[in-house]
């Protein structure tokens, strides 16, 4: 008799933010992959055309979309195939996170509003693969303490944190024998800029990224670093860092994305190309390990590596990062709700560049740290953040 090998069975992937530049990485993976991975559930917050092309083209029977006009839309149009089921709001965001029989959720939408369906997943023990930094930026603790109550794994999508849980994975000191983590930054768009220039830096110019192709919001932060800044943050969270432990460094080839130094010296790093695909795939499939949809780099021609301290008078925001990081408390909320609305403003044309660093450092002097309790105090937080910010962005709109 001749046995045959059963293939083992697919992965169900929800993937949160489908229509945005990790959602169209993922996509690519998951074709590169399609023996092994498949889609069960997508959102996005209002492009439903292009989500019900994606229902079409990989069969999704579950579809969120969160804006509310967009979802009437969605619901009164003919295009969805027959059989799908949409979700509208938060809750419908929720729903998909816990949906039955999917194995891993991938948030990916822009700011916070996937920490509900995050933690929705955790309960629900999903595995969680998480790209939205602000996340745990915001509520990293009550978002690690939800992991491991559900004994969930949490696989960062983030590249240097990604990097950093591939140099970690197989060490069994945990965070007991590392002395630093250092992620690199590639300085984004005003890396090699006069700092006089900076001023009359235009929205086009800073989303002009020299490696990494993204959305704009996380593109703006790559050219402020205020995306290091969070990202520092980031790594606190995931990997149980004290503050000091967790540095940046200018590194302008985006090839190697972290560093890991342990205590008797010796460093770890990640080398790949700078494609999202190779985190998302590693997340996705882990603990598999198969060829990308990506060629990986190529040793035959000259590659060279450069790493340079980060100047922090030419990245103000990302000492503010780590002034915040150290305050802990409700600053790391308040860098990220402020920074949040900086950007939005600066890319609408409303405030200079500089500005979006100004408007971060007057609202973090504008609220007297506290330890949130719990996550509604964390959400309260959050808003309250975002009306001192809206005002102090207002007073450098008139000023400028
Ligand atoms: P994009 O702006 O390209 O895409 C955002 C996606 O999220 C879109 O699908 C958008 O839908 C969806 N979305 C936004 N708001 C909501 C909402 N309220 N409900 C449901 N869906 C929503 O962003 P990116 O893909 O660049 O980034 C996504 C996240 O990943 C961010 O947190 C970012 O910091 C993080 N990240 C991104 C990296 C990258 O390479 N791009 C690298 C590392 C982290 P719609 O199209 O309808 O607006
Ligand atoms: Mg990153």
């Amino acid at each position: 008799m001749i046995s045959r090998m059963s293939s083992p069975p697919k992965k169900r992937v929800v993937l949160l933010g489908a229509t945005g530049s990790i959602g169209e990485n993922t996509l690519r993976v998951i074709d590169a992959h399609a023996d092994k991975l498949e889609l069960v559930g997508i959102a996005a917050r209002s492009n439903w055309r292009k989500l019900a092309g994606l229902a079409d083209k990989y069969r999704v029977p579950h579809v969120g979309v969160f804006d509310d006009p967009a979802y009437r839309e969605a619901k009164a149009s003919a295009v969805f195939p027959a059989g799908t089921r949409l979700y509208g709001g938060m809750a419908g965001l929720v729903e998909l996170a816990r949906l039955p029989g999917a194995d891993i959720v991938l948030v990916a939408v822009v700011g916070t509003t996937g920490l509900e369906p995050a933690l929705a997943a955790l309960a629900a023990g999903k595995d969680l693969a998480l790209a939205s930094k602000e996340i745990l930026v915001l509520a990293g603790k009550f978002v690690m303490a939800a992991a491991k109550e559900h004994g969930v794994r949490l696989l960062p999508v983030d590249s240097e944190h990604n990097a950093v849980f591939q140099c970690l994975e197989g060490y069994p000191g945990g965070a007991g024998g590392v002395r630093r983590v250092v992620l690199t930054a590639s300085g984004g768009a005003f890396r090699d800029w006069p700092v006089e220039r900076l001023a009359h830096a235009t929205p086009a110019d800073a989303l002009k990224h020299p490696n990494w192709s993204m959305g704009p919001k996380i593109t703006v932060d790559s050219a402020t670093l205020a995306n290091k800044g969070l990202e520092l943050m980031e790594a606190q969270w995931l990997f149980g860092l004290r503050p000091e432990q967790c540095q940046a460094i200018l590194h302008p080839q985006s090839i190697v994305h972290c560093l890991v130094e342990f205590t008797d010296g010796a460093m770890l790093a990640q080398l790949c190309p700078p494609s999202m695909t190779f985190p998302i795939q590693h997340a996705l499939l882990h603990p598999l390990r198969a060829p990308g949809p990506d060629r990986p780099l190529d040793l035959t021609r000259l590659l060279s590596l450069e790493f340079r301290p980060v100047d922090e008078a030419r990245f103000p925001l990302l000492r503010l990062a780590r002034e915040a990081m150290t305050a802990g408390g409700s600053a790391p909320a308040v860098y990220n709700a402020a920074n949040e609305l900086a950007v939005a403003a600066f890319l609408a044309g409303q405030i200079p560049f500089l500005a979006i660093s100004r408007a971060v450092e007057q609202t973090l002097h504008s609220i007297v740290n506290f330890e949130p309790a719990d996550l509604p105090a964390v959400l309260t937080l959050d808003a309250e953040a975002r009306r001192i910010a809206a005002v102090q962005i207002a007073t450098l709109q008139s000023n400028s």
